[in-house]
């Protein structure tokens, strides 16, 4: 198996050269079209004075150009760092600093800040720019031995500043080797990409399963309900996040039969609410494949290809992931069944905080396990459940709850179409357990909601109040942030 992620890029790229990779609206390009201009881009990113090592910062729209982009910066062997288009000028001055690019790829609207707060260290290019007039000669590749970083991603961290979560050629290329084997992906498939690339979800799981086996991806620039119906017909895996599954259930042309020539639809990233699991199933026939991962750590379990896909499961440790439950001050290992912290490790497990060799060490213990900051515990049969972050848990009058599991209540009640629970300061109990609900229709009635949370769950898990909002304030991943929620009603109980 190579270690050194541009030769797997090159062995696909070789195997596949007359195939379509990608197709973004009307365009079509080969394997070798790709490759060749990634080679050209290349002798450009050299040239700009990127090299193997340096980093290169990335701030533009979703593009094919940006996928190029990433396949040039792994052939010059430098560090690729990607960023959401939606940070401000002070978030991207810290990323600056702390990264220090040799060079920024940005939107047109951004040179100026880029070019501000990077001084005459950084050189500073848009995708038109770079892409203008490149070479003909094609940078040879830059061998990497295993270990060498290959990109950073920077953690949205729910504390603190954000860190550099630093991804060898290893842990990428392992990964990605894994996933196809697991998922069966080949070159057959047709893969329905509609996440973001700045991401691990978007740019790791989903391009290099496609690229690792030759398949075509259908390179759409955000997900749009009815687009994706419409590309279904001629595709084969969908992966997305749990908002995709909800929001194209919402839609009535969503049907048994648009969903008929998909082989898998795969979910992460975010929790996957049995409910829409099910409704899943019996809108579609097909059972929604959810896995777990994170940028440190890329893909740690999955439901099963071929045995069963459990609702509200996260599935097995993944081949080569070595996956156990802790208690999280003393690291003690617990017993089967027991909730605790998701420790994990294996060839797919980052290299450390880049420059933060503090924050690194205080997240491995001493045997190399990384505690992921996940609750959870392992089923009878190996199945792994998670209860939330452990940041998330709410300890009320001395006693945990897991907002996994109040949610999991009112998430199944027709009557509400999504749920937070979240722990708000309270003068007797420390914490109080709030809900946070979005009504579905007008039957909503929180005393018929409370009585039934009283039939199901221990009283001390009963939320104190519940509060209905229009809309929960989620990221670009789907993710609900529940710090904004405990933000905006920690005066709830007078503070
Ligand atoms: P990120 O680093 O942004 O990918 O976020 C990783 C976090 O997302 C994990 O630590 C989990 O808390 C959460 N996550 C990812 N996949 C799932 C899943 N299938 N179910 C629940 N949480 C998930």
């Amino acid at each position: 198996m190579a270690s050194d992620l541009y030769s797997r890029f090159a062995t696909s790229f070789a195997a596949h050269a007359d195939k379509v990779f990608i197709e973004d609206e009307g365009r079509h390009w080969t394997y070798r079209e790709i490759e060749t201009v990634a080679g050209r881009l290349a002798s450009r990113l050299a040239a700009l004075g990127l090299a193997p090592g340096e980093r290169l910062l990335v701030q533009t729209d979703k593009s094919v150009e940006t996928l190029i982009l990433y396949f040039a910066c792994v052939r010059a062997g430098a560090i690729y760092l990607p960023l959401n288009t939606d940070y401000t000028e002070a978030e991207l001055a810290y990323f600056v600093a702390d990264a220090e690019p040799v060079l920024a790829v940005c939107r047109e609207a951004s040179t100026a800040v880029f070019a501000r707060i990077g001084g005459d260290g950084l050189a500073v290019r848009t995708l038109a720019q770079l892409f203008a007039d490149l070479p003909e000669a094609q940078a040879p590749p830059v061998p990497r031995e295993a270990d060498d970083i290959a990109a950073i991603l920077y953690t949205s961290g729910t504390t603190g500043k954000p860190k550099g979560a630093m991804l060898s050629n290893r842990n990428l290329a392992s990964n990605g080797e894994v996933l196809i084997d697991y998922w069966r992906f080949s070159s057959d498939d047709r893969l329905i990409h509609a996440l973001p690339i700045f991401h691990v979800h978007g740019l790791f799981v989903a391009v290099h399963c496609a690229l690792f086996s030759g398949a075509t991806m259908i390179f759409l620039a955000k997900f749009d309900p009815a687009t994706v119906i419409g590309h279904m017909a001629h595709a084969s895996v969908l992966m997305g996040v749990p908002t995709f599954y909800t929001r194209l259930l919402a839609d009535p042309a969503f049907t048994r039969a648009v969903a008929g020539p998909m082989r898998l639809f795969v979910a992460g990233s975010a929790p996957l609410s049995a409910d829409t699991f099910r409704a899943f199933e019996e809108r579609t026939g097909h059972r929604v494949l959810e896995r777990y991962g994170m940028t440190e750590t890329g893909m740690l379990t999955s439901n099963p290809y071929d045995g069963e896909r459990r609702a509200g499961s996260v599935g097995l440790p993944l081949p080569g992931v070595e996956l156990r439950i802790a208690e999280f001050e003393s690291g003690r290992e617990l017993a089967q069944g027991e909730v605790g912290i998701v420790e994990v490790r294996g060839a797919n497990i980052f290299r450390g905080y880049w420059r933060n060799p503090e924050k690194t060490a205080s997240e491995f213990r001493p045997d190399g396990y990384f505690i992921t900051g996940d609750m959870g515990l392992i089923e009878p049969d190996g199945y792994v459940q998670l209860v939330g972050r452990e940041k998330d848990l709410i300890i009320t009058g001395g006693l945990n709850v897991y907002p996994a599991e109040v949610e999991a209540v009112l998430d199944d009640r027709a009557d509400i179409a999504e749920a937070a629970v979240i722990g708000v300061p309270h003068a007797d109990f420390g914490e109080a357990v709030v809900a946070v609900v979005r009504p579905a229709g007008d039957a909503f009635d929180k005393d018929a909601v409370r009585a039934a949370l009283r039939a199901q769950l221990a009283a001390f898990k009963v939320p104190k109040d519940i509060l209905t909002v229009d809309a929960l304030p989620r990221n670009t991943m789907g993710k609900i942030q529940k710090k904004l929620l405990r933000e905006r009603y920690a005066g709830l109980f007078g503070g």
